[in-house]
């Protein structure tokens, strides 16, 4: 059992003034690790230091190469310990270890190192003239970060707002969830290792209470959030009083479009991953799958097969598809929306139970709805578990139409035999992510969503600049 006793505050472990959790492994139900969570003593002590070493330049006044080599080397220390992370990983979230060691680890690292070489890349200062005066136009960091981030990428969603916030100089505290305090520590020692200096960074897992304080703080320049639909409204509204920055990454409830002429059987076997790894509860999972009413009996009973199929049980076990929910509080939504779903008058064609043979833990069987109108709550709520529902529509028109009908908009998909009438569809659908038949997004362009879906982009160039103020210097005339 790990201990972890401190919280990482300004480039040092140091013991906090808050109480300490017990991490459970949602497989298995045993305890794997005491962690310290923060309390808001520990976010006003964290934000001054974060305070001082913005203004005093240590980092922000660093030339963007030297910023990009201590990135570099955290990424490259980072990379030795991978198998050890995946490890912490699956223990504290229960997923799959094959995708924390090929995507929830790696792709972390993968982060930091596109940073270093974007920042590094960067102009971060140009002259601009209109023939009668000159203005040189420089990014300059946006200040102290307040990074706040949930339990379903432990180290993703930190990873995706420190690497750039750090790469353009701003100075940073990070709050991670209650459910996921391990993974992401390993980022301080790494950083610190690389060169990173004093109170430049700041690690406190904690809860709602460290959140707050955090977003209330006059010292935080900018908050950049990655959580749920609610908390999100709440943290803008704050973020109101003080005009404080803002980057929202929130909830989805996001559509597959299959057209007629879609391979139904490639399909079908792309949207597994995409519906329903970590458990559903990504909130890019294509919970929704539109479908023609003519295939509708051909889609159900190809997706119902599907899931039955999938294996269900230890995360460690290479052969396993799906672990556990994170938390029986996460599993007691999923069942909740399942018994809303036979309220409302859907079928649950498979799943619905929690299943045998699986050690004790907080699983849920994948689980198809069919039958679904998209005015059902099931159909326009985020559920964050293995569930899809099947909504069956009558023309290409209404598929769009129900896609869009929805306070969301984070990401979607289309599925046909023919590339440009896909990619028509795919224009027409009011989400800031669409995949068409399954592809892949390309690394570093832009994520995030529409609607309530969230505000701004993160990865790439578009999550650097989310870390910049511009500021205009008038030189002068402009010469000759
Ligand atoms: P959550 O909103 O409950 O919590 C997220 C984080 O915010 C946690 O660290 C939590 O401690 C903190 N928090 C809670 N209340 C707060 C408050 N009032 N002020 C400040 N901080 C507060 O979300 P969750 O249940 O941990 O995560 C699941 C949600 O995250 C889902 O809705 C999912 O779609 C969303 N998500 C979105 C993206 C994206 O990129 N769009 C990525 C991952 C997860």
């Amino acid at each position: 059992m790990t201990e972890q006793q401190e919280l990482w505050i300004g480039g040092r472990w140091a013991t906090g003034a808050g109480v300490t959790t017990t991490v459970v492994n949602p497989a298995g139900l045993e305890p794997i690790a005491t962690a310290r969570l923060a309390t808001t003593v520990d976010v006003d002590h964290a934000v001054a230091q974060a305070r001082a070493s913005f203004d005093a330049g240590v980092w922000s006044g660093a030339a963007p190469a030297e910023r990009a080599q201590v990135l570099r080397a955290a990424a490259d220390l980072l990379e030795k310990r991978q198998d050890e992370l995946a490890r912490t990983l699956t223990g504290e979230l229960g997923c799959p270890l094959w995708f924390s060691e090929r995507a929830h680890v790696p792709n972390p690292i993968r982060h930091l190192r596109t940073f270093a070489d974007l920042a590094q890349a960067h102009t971060f200062d140009e002259e601009v003239s209109d023939g009668a005066n000159r203005s040189l136009v420089i990014d300059e960091p946006v200040g102290v970060v307040g990074a706040i981030t949930p339990w379903n990428g432990p180290l993703s969603s930190p990873a995706i707002k420190v690497g750039p916030a750090l790469a353009a100089g701003c100075s940073v505290v990070l709050k991670p969830s209650v459910e996921a305090p391990l993974t992401v520590m390993a980022l301080g020692d790494a950083l610190a290792e690389a060169g990173l200096p004093e109170g430049v960074l700041s690690i406190l897992p904690g809860g709602t209470e460290a959140g707050v304080r955090l977003v209330e703080h006059p010292d935080v320049d900018k908050i950049a959030f990655t959580g749920s639909t609610a908390t999100g409204r709440q943290i803008m509204r704050t973020c109101a009083d003080r005009i404080a920055r803002i980057t929202l990454e929130l909830g989805g409830k996001s559509a597959a479009v299959v057209l007629p002429d879609a391979d139904v059987e490639k399909m079908v076997a792309a949207i597994m991953p995409m519906s329903l790894v970590v458990t559903g509860q990504l909130c890019i999972s294509q919970s929704r799958v539109l479908v023609p009413r003519s295939l509708e009996a051909e889609v159900t009973e190809a997706l119902a097969a599907a899931m039955a199929a999938l294996r269900v049980g230890d995360p460690l076990d290479p052969a396993t598809f799906l672990g556990p929910l994170v938390s029986s509080a996460q599993r007691d939504r999923v069942e909740g929306y399942v018994d809303l779903a036979r309220t409302e008058g859907a079928t649950v064609a498979t799943g619905g139970r929690r299943p045998d043979d699986v050690p004790p833990g907080y699983f849920v069987e994948p689980t198809l709805l069919t039958g679904v109108t998209n005015a059902m709550r099931v159909a326009q709520e985020e559920i964050f578990g293995p569930v899809i529902a099947v909504v069956a529509y009558d023309s290409v028109e209404e598929a769009i139409a129900i896609a869009n009908d929805s306070p969301y908009g984070l990401s979607g998909s289309v599925w046909s035999a023919d590339p440009d009438a896909a990619l028509a569809v795919a224009r027409r659908i009011r989400t800031g992510m669409v995949s068409i038949n399954g592809a892949p997004q390309a690394w570093g362009t832009p994520f995030g969503g529409y609607k309530q879906s969230g505000i701004g982009r993160e990865m790439g160039m578009e999550g650097l600049r989310a870390y910049f103020e511009k500021k205009s210097v008038a030189l002068g005339p402009a010469v000759g």
